[in-house]
């Protein structure tokens, strides 16, 4: 699994974080989209393609 941001997309809205929080961080100042595991292990990839699907401006991919 590779997951993948596009920080230029990125609307700051916190979903993904909050979905899974271990795979997807935010920015302190801007809330910009950080992925601290971009290829997740097995017990955190359901929570990562649901923050994929979940996220609104469509910055997130998987692979
Ligand atoms: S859910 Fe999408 S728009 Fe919101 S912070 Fe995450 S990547 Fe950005």
């Amino acid at each position: 699994m590779r997951i993948t941001a596009d920080t230029t997309i990125c609307i700051s809205a916190g979903m993904c974080a909050l979905t899974a929080p271990g795979v997807f961080d935010q920015g302190d100042n801007d809330g910009l989209v950080a992925v601290v595991l971009p290829d997740p292990p097995e017990e955190l990839r359901k929570a990562a393609a649901e923050a994929v699907r979940l996220c609104p401006s469509g910055a997130l991919g998987i692979r």
